[in-house]
């Protein structure tokens, strides 16, 4: 049978190599949905090819465009309508937003009871308290996309268990472009060679949080959230060849790891063929020409945004979606050239001095979070700015 697809955040680096797994699945997938921010370009092709029912576009222009090329199709401004309604439409939903903005999508996938692929992990990370709960939806389920959780949900799927002992789960790191590198040696990196990273090709804003390891803590939170294991027994691992994709440690001293080429085809995949396995290997290792694998702590140090992801997320309550949002700010902020690399950290940290404490209740509340911090975090990137254009001139 057919497995109905929507897509959300089809035009960027994960939806489009969602679209590659669909097209090599022989007709497994039927994309019924897609959504996108601005692109208009890519989405054209992208309904050209599969023609989905219904298409959601937030810039109004393109969407308007596209409306009066294609009359078939039914356009939304609205980013959730993807989901469809709850025994028809989709059966599993791709979460490939990139940032807060791929909330919508993640909420009404799981009120909606469906299988939600999630590769966006702000909207986990900023309303963990407010997704918690609806996970228990009849028929709703999450499976990672994140290489990393991918990985971990493959190694308690191999112990037979998704929830009971596990001692200690092992994230992998990469390390990112800037790895062996002191602070000073990264007080003036530009914006080009943050988004070099060495293994992994991958949209603007998560190739910047790969550098700052902000990525790997926001995983942290992620993994706390998906799995519900402790911060104190979650560890972060530098693995400079993205091979093992992630471990778990289980109560006997027993380790699982997940190995494949650093290639997100998989874990999409994966996610799309759960509880079967897709049967094209995009990963597969060539084992007659891998002869290392390298492993080193993370420097706490130098990368500074692991270290308050850890913190935001023992806080808990609000203190993630703080972080999410400053962040956001803050990796815009120097792609657009306004701050240096080293100022992320410190705005990200300068916002979370501010942090209100307040509680999650309901989806109002992460908004309101995620507005605040947003505004400070904002606020500090133009002191920033402000003190910068002083010293120069
Ligand atoms: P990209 O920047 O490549 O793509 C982002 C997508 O989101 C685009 O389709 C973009 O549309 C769309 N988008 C942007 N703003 C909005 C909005 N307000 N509403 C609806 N859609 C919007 O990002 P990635 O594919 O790299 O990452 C997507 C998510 O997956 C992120 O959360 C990231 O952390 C996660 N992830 C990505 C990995 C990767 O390898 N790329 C690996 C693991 C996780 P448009 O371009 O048309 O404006
Ligand atoms: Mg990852």
């Amino acid at each position: 049978m057919t497995v109905k697809v929507a897509l959300a955040g089809s035009t960027g680096s994960i939806g489009r190599q969602t679209l590659e797994v669909v097209a090599a699945s022989g007709g497994r997938y039927e994309i019924v949905a897609l959504a996108a921010g601005s692109n208009q370009a890519v989405l054209r092709e992208q309904i050209k090819a599969h023609r989905p029912r219904v298409v959601a576009v937030v810039d109004d222009t393109v969407r308007a465009t596209l409306a009066s090329e294609f009359a078939a199709v039914q356009f939304t401004d609205n980013v959730a309508d993807v989901v469809g309604d709850t025994n028809t439409d989709a059966d599993v939903v791709v979460n490939a937003v990139v940032g807060f903005a791929g909330l919508p999508v993640t909420l009404e996938t799981l009120r909606r009871g469906k299988r939600l692929a999630l590769a966006n992990k702000e909207s986990l990370i900023a309303a963990g308290p407010i997704v918690q709960p609806l996970r228990t939806t009849k028929g709703a389920m999450i499976v990672p996309v994140d290489s990393e959780h991918c990985a971990v949900h493959q190694c308690l799927r191999a112990s037979g268990s998704l929830d009971r002992e596990i001692a200690s789960l092992q994230l992998t790191a990469s390390g990112g472009p800037f790895r062996g590198k002191t602070r000073s040696e990264l007080a003036s990196v530009d914006v080009a060679s943050a988004l070099a990273h060495p293994t992994w090709s991958m949209g603007p804003k998560i190739t910047v949080d790969s550098s700052t390891l902000m990525n790997k803590g926001l995983e942290v939170i992620e993994a706390h959230e998906l799995f519900g294991v402790g911060y104190d027994q979650i560890e972060v691992i530098v693995h400079p060849q993205s091979i093992i994709h992630s471990m778990a440690t289980f109560t006997d001293g027993a380790t699982i790891a997940q190995l494949s080429l650093p290639d997100m085809r998989l874990p999409i995949a994966y996610a799309l063929a759960w509880p079967e396995r897709f049967d094209v290997p995009f990963g597969a290792l060539d084992w007659s020409s891998l002869r290392r694998l390298d492993f080193e702590p993370p420097d706490f140090e130098t990368f500074r945004c692991l270290r308050l992801a850890y913190t935001a997320g023992r806080v808990g309550g609000s203190a993630p979606a703080w972080l999410s949002a400053a962040n956001e700010v803050a990796v815009d902020a120097f792609l657009a050239g306004r701050i240096g690399w080293l100022q992320i950290a410190e705005v990200n940290d300068a916002t979370l001095q501010h942090h209100d404490g307040a509680a999650l209740a309901s989806v109002d509340d992460v908004l309101a979070a995620d507005g605040t911090a947003r505004r400070i975090a904002l606020g500090i990137v133009e002191s920033f700015v402000h003190t910068a254009g002083t010293v120069s001139a």
